[in-house]
């Protein structure tokens, strides 16, 4: 990995920093009560968060991926809800910033940076998860408009979004069925689950990654105009391919999360381990608990090379699914592993809500199922080894 600046190295501190005094101390209090932590995202917003990698001339800090992948671990390392609510803002911001027309960008960026404007991202279906050019979510056109019709699942910040990115099928008669999608721009009422041709059901409820809503979306009859399409309609039939672009981010971006909650993880273990005493000594003495810190930090190190270099090699552009999918598949699964071993190290109480350990537990399950699961990350791998 490159060295980091001091613009890097300056706002990974203060990030860090907010987490210790803000956020580790009413993560697991907001967990357990499910509770969108507003005055958090309002800090989020006011660090210029919501912007970091929106060129300047937009507002933004205009700053790398690299960047973004070393705040969006500080975030997870306090709480990975909060790396939630901004991924989907940042995956849209950088479509828009990559395929988006002049128009468009001049429309959406600078209300994006500030946050003013929220944005989730949506291609998952209830009926297609990993097999996304299964999803029937149609938009037909109507004189100057779209209309929408179909359902999605699992949006993440699909109610308190004021934007939607969502990937549509424009041409149900296509082969390949991927060049009749179309990705779109929906502007919708944030915090309403009721709206002309679209209603928002109550959020999911889940295992962990709580606070952060995830929701259905269901669309019967949604009014969007024609230049909503993302790159305006010369793009009509591109929107699979400028998703599976932006999921390449996602990748890093949940890889990051697993470096984050996992290093938390073994903080927590350490910490327990030095003051824990079993047999006269304290558990961090005994030869079986010090492997178990060897192994989790080691395996986190390797992650945290994993992604930042993903990281660096998308800022390069082209194709990274392969950098990608390796940080992916081993971050989370270091992250689950070392979140398990540091409830072992917890022993009983481990289980208890008292430490937050089982809340990353509960939160590492989710980072080997989103952004594509670690079975399809491993296809994919061993599809371009392959090759
Ligand atoms: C909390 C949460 C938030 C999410 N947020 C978003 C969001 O904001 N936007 C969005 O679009 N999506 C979102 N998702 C959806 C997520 O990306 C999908 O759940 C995920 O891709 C898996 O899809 P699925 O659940 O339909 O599983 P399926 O595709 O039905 O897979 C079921 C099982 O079969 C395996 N499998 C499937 N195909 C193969 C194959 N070819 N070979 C081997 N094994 C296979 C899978 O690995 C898995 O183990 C979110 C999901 C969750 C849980």
């Amino acid at each position: 990995m490159t060295r980091l600046s001091v613009e890097q190295e300056e706002l990974t501190q203060l990030v860090r920093s907010w987490v210790d005094q803000e956020v580790l101390p009413v993560a697991s209090a907001f967990d357990h009560r499910d509770e969108f932590p507003e005055e958090l995202v309002e800090a989020m917003k006011e660090m210029g968060l919501f912007g970091i990698t929106i060129p300047e001339e937009y507002g933004g800090l205009g700053l790398d991926l690299l960047t973004y992948a070393l705040v969006i671990k500080e975030l997870a390392r306090g709480w990975i809800s909060l790396a939630g609510v901004i991924n989907t803002h940042f995956m849209a911001a950088w479509m828009i910033m990559t395929y988006g027309s002049e128009e468009q960008k001049l429309h959406y960026l600078p209300r994006m940076v500030t946050g003013e404007m929220r944005s989730a991202y949506s291609m998952t279906e209830p009926q297609a998860g990993s097999d996304v050019q299964a999803i029937t979510t149609r938009a037909r056109r109507e004189g100057d408009e779209f209309v929408i019709d179909g359902s999605k699942m699992w949006v993440t910040n699909g109610l308190r979004a004021d934007m939607i990115m969502i990937l549509t099928v424009t041409d149900p008669t296509a082969e390949p069925r991927h060049r009749g999608m179309t990705a779109f721009i929906l502007e919708k009422e944030a915090g309403v689950s009721h709206q002309p041709g679209l209603i928002v059901p109550p959020q999911l409820k889940k295992m962990g990654y709580k606070g952060v809503e995830s929701t259905e979306l269901i669309f019967e009859g949604f009014r969007t105009p024609a230049s909503s399409v993302l790159g305006g309609e010369v793009n009509i039939g591109a929107g699979f391919k400028q998703f599976m672009a932006a999921v390449e981010l996602g990748r890093v971006n949940v890889g990051a999360r697993a470096v984050g909650l996992a290093t938390c993880a073994l903080e927590q273990a350490v910490k327990y381990a030095n003051e824990r005493e079993t047999f006269g000594k304290k558990i961090s003495k005994h030869q079986a608990i010090q492997l178990k810190i060897a192994q989790m930090g080691t395996k986190i190190k390797a992650s945290e090379l994993l992604v930042f270099d993903a990281a660096e090699k998308k800022a390069e552009g082209g194709r990274v699914d392969l950098e990608a999918g390796m940080a992916k598949y081993f971050a989370t699964e270091t992250a689950l592993e070392v979140a398990t071993e540091s409830m072992r190290i917890h022993g009983g109480y481990g289980y208890s809500q008292e430490f937050m350990v089982e809340r990353l537990y509960r939160d590492a399950m989710l980072l080997i199922l989103g952004e594509g699961t670690n079975e399809i990350q491993q296809l994919l791998i061993a599809r371009r080894l392959l090759e």
